[in-house]
């Protein structure tokens, strides 16, 4: 692994700019939050409601299924009424893919493993180059194509890449370029290799993801692994949690996974430490009140929240703000200097009040 890392600051490898709908992604652009619908895709007012959701949390691409011709007839409606570019996810089916691209979709996703005849998926490229849409090629170790299965024995690193290589230099060869890659597998390590081989191949944008994660505390955890690790090698223009649960989990743990690389900088990070005996304010509470108040601000400040005198006034003026607590009380912390002494009644209301100025 090479070290794209100065301190403080990862070194992104740099990518062809695509257009998604209204939105630019690769290059230079930020890294983009994507998540993907789970109500029937026909159901239009449930799939608008989740997608309202998800925008609210940070979701800035967003993917439905498109299975049937129900699926496809209902894209205008959702269309209509969305803010956040739209990407159809097909499988097996390339009319849909058509379909897709007829009723205005923005991106379409096609999986080189499932969608079959090679004639197939160069329809779909020249359709979506005609239209002036982009594509995703979404390689799936879950879906791998029968021959790479059978020349490796199983979907390993290499045959992943291999498979979405040959579906680059198929839409390349149709002169088109704005498309994305994803390369996905359940398993981390295999993951991370099969990125990052990838990564030394195409100049096509990445999108990351650690395919079927799991529940939500594990597969957060795994997801932050898995995308973190490739993220910080530099890797990596769009990211996707994948979460057995709400998906408005999942694009929370998106954002604040590229938070936690200071990759996201419309909103602030909370370092709060884990108490212990020697706190004598509740940590845990004040923590909780000042992501939850902070959060919507779209403040990139650091905002340190610690327990005790131990580790409190290092890390409260390394912060833009911070609190050292104390016996019933906490000292305050700007930019580096105290500013004050405040009962535990009032911590909360302080610190917001100052956040709110900066
Ligand atoms: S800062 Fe103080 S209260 Fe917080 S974990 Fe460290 S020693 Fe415990």
């Amino acid at each position: 692994m090479s070290l794209n890392l100065l301190e403080g600051e990862i070194q992104r490898r740099r990518t062809r700019e695509i257009t998604v709908g209204k939105l630019k992604l690769g290059g230079s652009n930020p890294i983009r939050v994507q998540s993907m619908t789970t109500p029937k895709t026909e159901d239009v007012p449930e799939v608008l409601k989740q997608i309202k959701d998800l925008v609210t949390a940070g979701c800035e691409i967003v993917r439905v299924t498109v299975n049937d011709q129900r699926a496809a007839d209902a894209l205008p409606d959702i269309l209509r009424n969305v803010t956040i570019p739209v990407v159809a996810d097909i499988h097996f089916d390339y009319k849909m893919a058509l379909e897709s691209l007829k009723h205005g979709v923005d991106c379409v996703r096609i999986n080189p493993g499932n969608i079959g005849a090679e004639w197939k998926t160069i329809e779909v490229i020249k359709a979506a180059k005609d239209a002036g849409k982009a594509l995703r090629i979404g390689v799936n170790a879950g879906s791998l194509e029968k021959p790479l299965l059978k020349k490796y024995g199983h979907p390993v690193s290499e045959a992943l890449v291999e498979s979405a290589l040959n579906a680059i230099a198929l839409v390349e060869n149709q002169d088109f370029y704005n498309f994305k890659v994803s390369i996905k597998s359940s398993n981390v390590i295999n993951n991370y290799r099969a990125y990052a081989l990838l990564s030394e191949k195409t100049e096509a944008p990445l999108h990351l993801g650690v395919t079927e994660a799991g529940t939500k505390t594990y597969g957060s955890i795994k997801s932050a692994v898995g995308i973190g690790s490739l993220l910080l090698s530099g890797i990596g223009d769009t990211i996707r949690v994948s979460l057995s649960c709400d998906p408005v989990d999942e694009v929370k743990a998106g954002v604040y996974i590229l938070k936690s690389l200071g990759l996201k900088t419309d909103m602030p990070e909370i370092i709060a430490c884990p108490s212990c005996g020697r706190a004598d304010i509740d940590v845990y509470r004040l923590a909780e009140e000042v992501e939850r108040r902070a959060l919507g601000l779209g403040k990139n400040i650091k905002i340190a929240v610690m327990g005790c005198v131990v580790n409190g006034p290092g890390e409260s003026m390394e912060a833009d703000i911070g609190i050292a607590g104390g016996k019933g009380e906490g000292l305050v912390y700007k930019k580096g200097k105290p500013i004050g002494k405040v009962p535990e009644s009032q911590m909360l209301d302080f610190l917001m009040s100052e956040i709110e100025r900066m």
